[in-house]
C-alpha cells in the first residue's frame, strides 16, 4: 500500500478535535449550568415522569452526518435528556441508597476525563497507581481501619464482591485458576455463607465464580435482621460433616433492606475456626465509620480478610466509585494476575500495576474525585454532614412512632428508617396495597422519592437519607406528603 496515498486526506476541518474556542466557551456553559442544577436541585422533578420509549422517539434514529455545534447538544441534553433523568442528587431523594455529587468531586470528574489516564500499569499513569494508594489509605484512616490494609477501586461493590469471592476461591482451591471446576471430582463443592439479609450482589458473585447459588447458604437472622453467628457455627459444621468446603462467609454492616449490622467479631472467629475468608459489606455503612461515635460499625472488621465500601453511596462521589480492601492483596493477584509480553515493563518489579488486581487491564483514574472530596470536606466535615443524616433519621423514626396509625418495621442504626402506615384493623395484604398505594403517591408527585422492601415478609417503605443537600425541610415535607398520602389512600 502507498502510505502516502493513505495520508492523502487533507487536514481539514474534519479532522483532528473541535476548535479550544468552542470548548472553552460550551464548557463554561456546562459549568453555569451545573452550579444553576446543583444550587436549585429542588426545581426538577426527583423521579422522571417519562415512560418507557418516551427518550429514544424523541431522538433521531440515525447519526449525524456533519458534525453539530456543542451548544446545541447542551440544547438537546436540558430539553430532551434531562427530563428522562430520575434525580439522585434532589435532596429528597429518599429511594435505595442515597447517591448524591459533590461540587469537589465533579471538579475530579471533569479533569480525570481532561487527562484521560489509564493506569492499567504503574507506568502508563504513575499517578493513577500511587494516588489512589494515598487516598485509600486515608479513607482506611478515616474510618478507623487498622493497619495493614490494601486497597483498590472498583466500579462497583458488586464487582468488589466478585474479586473478593475470587480470592477466596483460589486460597481455598487454587489449581481452579488452571484446570477450572467442570468435569472433576477431586473437588469438593465450594460454600459460601452470607444471611438471608445479604445484598444480592453475592449471589451474583456466586453465579459469575461458577459456585452455583445453592451453595450460597443464607444463615438466619435474629428480630433484629443480624446474622445469627450460632446458626452460622451449625451450618458450617452441617457442611463439613457432609463433605463439603466452607471457603467464605459475608456479613454485612448496614443491610440494604434495613441497614442493620450483622456481628462481625463473632462472625469473624466462627470463620476463621473454619478457615473461611470473611469479606464484609459495608457498601453502604462504611463511609459512618467515619463519625467518632459510630467507630462501632469496624468492630472485629480487622480480623476479616477483605472489605468493600462505596464512596459512591455515603460519601459525596458520583458514580462510580467503590473501595475493595484486603488483607491479602496476593490472593488477588494469584487470582488475576497475567503477564502477556505486550504489557511486560522493564525495571519495575518492585511497583504495583493495578491490572494484576482483578478482570480489567484499562483503569479509570477514579481516584482524583474522591481525594478532592476528603481534602473539601476534611474529617470533621465528612462527620459532620453523615452525623446529621443519622440524626435526620432518628427524627423521622420519632414522627413515625409518635403518630398513631404509623409503625417502625426495624432499628434505626443510621440514615436509614423502615416503617409503614398501619391502620388497625387491616390485613397484611391490605397493608402491602395501601403502602404500595403511598408511595406511588409520593413518588408520583415528583417531590420525593422512596422505596420499598419486605421485612419478615411484610411490605416496608424505606427512607433512606444521605444526600448532601438534604435538609431538616425535606424530611419534613417528606411526612407531611406521606401523612396526606394515607389520608387520601384511607384503608
Ligand atoms: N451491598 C449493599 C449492602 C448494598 O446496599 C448495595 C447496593 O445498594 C450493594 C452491595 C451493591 O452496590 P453496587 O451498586 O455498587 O454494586
Amino acid at each position: 500500500m502507498d502510505i502516502e496515498q493513505g495520508f492523502a486526506m487533507p487536514l481539514t476541518a474534519q479532522t483532528g478535535d473541535i476548535s479550544p474556542e468552542e470548548f472553552r466557551a460550551s464548557a463554561h456553559a456546562a459549568v453555569d449550568w451545573i452550579a444553576d442544577y446543583l444550587e436549585h436541585p429542588e426545581r426538577v422533578p426527583v423521579k422522571s415522569r417519562l415512560q418507557p420509549g418516551d427518550i429514544r422517539r424523541s431522538l433521531p434514529a440515525s447519526p449525524p452526518a456533519a458534525g453539530e455545534p456543542l451548544d446545541a447538544m447542551l440544547r438537546d441534553f436540558q430539553q430532551t435528556i434531562l427530563p428522562g433523568i430520575t434525580h439522585w442528587n434532589h435532596p429528597s431523594f429518599f429511594a435505595y441508597f442515597a447517591n448524591s455529587s459533590s461540587y469537589a468531586a465533579i471538579i475530579g470528574e471533569l479533569l480525570t476525563a481532561a487527562v484521560n489516564a489509564n493506569g492499567m500499569l504503574w507506568v502508563t499513569s504513575p499517578a493513577v497507581t500511587e494516588l489512589e494508594q494515598v487516598t485509600l489509605d486515608w479513607l482506611r484512616q478515616l474510618m478507623g481501619l487498622g493497619d495493614g490494609w490494601f486497597g483498590e477501586i472498583t466500579d462497583t461493590a458488586s464487582v468488589s464482591t466478585f474479586y473478593a469471592l475470587a480470592a477466596a476461591r483460589e486460597v481455598a482451591q487454587p489449581d481452579i485458576r488452571a484446570r477450572g471446576m467442570t468435569g472433576r471430582v477431586d473437588v469438593p463443592v465450594l460454600r459460601v455463607y452470607c444471611s438471608e439479609h445479604a445484598h444480592s450482589s453475592i449471589d451474583k458473585a456466586v453465579i459469575a465464580l461458577g459456585l452455583g447459588l445453592d451453595n450460597l447458604v443464607k444463615i438466619a437472622a435474629d428480630e433484629q435482621f443480624r446474622m445469627r453467628p450460632e446458626a452460622l457455627e451449625a451450618a458450617i459444621a452441617d457442611d463439613v460433616a457432609r463433605g463439603f468446603r466452607p471457603i467464605a462467609v459475608v456479613p454485612c454492616v448496614g443491610t440494604t433492606s434495613s441497614s442493620s449490622i450483622d456481628p462481625v467479631a463473632e462472625i469473624v472467629r466462627v470463620a476463621k475456626g473454619h478457615g473461611c475468608w470473611v469479606h464484609v459489606d459495608t457498601a453502604y455503612a462504611g463511609p459512618a465509620a467515619i463519625v467518632p461515635e459510630l467507630r462501632y460499625l469496624m468492630d472485629g472488621v480487622d480480623g476479616a480478610d477483605s472489605l468493600v465500601v462505596n464512596p459512591h453511596k455515603w460519601l459525596f462521589t458520583p458514580m462510580d466509585c467503590s473501595v475493595l480492601y484486603t488483607k491479602r492483596p496476593e490472593a488477588l493477584r494469584q487470582a488475576f494476575a497475567l503477564l502477556p509480553e505486550y504489557l511486560v515493563t522493564k525495571g519495575q518489579d518492585d511497583v504495583v500495576n493495578l491490572m494484576d488486581y482483578g478482570i480489567q487491564l484499562g483503569r479509570r483514574f477514579r481516584s482524583l474525585k474522591l481525594w478532592m472530596v476528603l481534602r473539601a470536606f476534611g474529617a470533621d466535615g465528612l462527620a459532620a454532614r453523615i452525623r446529621f443524616h443519622c440524626e435526620l433519621a432518628r427524627e423521622f423514626a420519632g414522627m413515625v412512632h409518635f403518630q398513631g396509625g404509623w409503625e417502625l418495621m426495624a432499628p434505626v442504626p443510621l440514615s436509614l428508617v423502615c416503617f409503614r402506615y398501619a391502620p388497625a384493623g387491616a390485613s397484611e395484604d391490605d397493608l402491602a396495597r395501601i403502602n404500595a398505594t403511598i408511595m406511588e403517591h409520593v413518588n408520583a408527585s415528583g417531590t420525593a422519592y422512596l422505596s420499598h422492601t419486605k421485612l419478615n415478609g411484610k411490605y416496608t417503605l424505606r427512607l433512606a437519607i444521605g444526600n448532601i443537600r438534604t435538609g431538616r425541610e425535606h424530611v419534613t415535607a417528606v411526612w407531611r406528603e406521606l401523612c396526606a398520602a394515607a389520608q387520601a389512600v384511607g384503608t
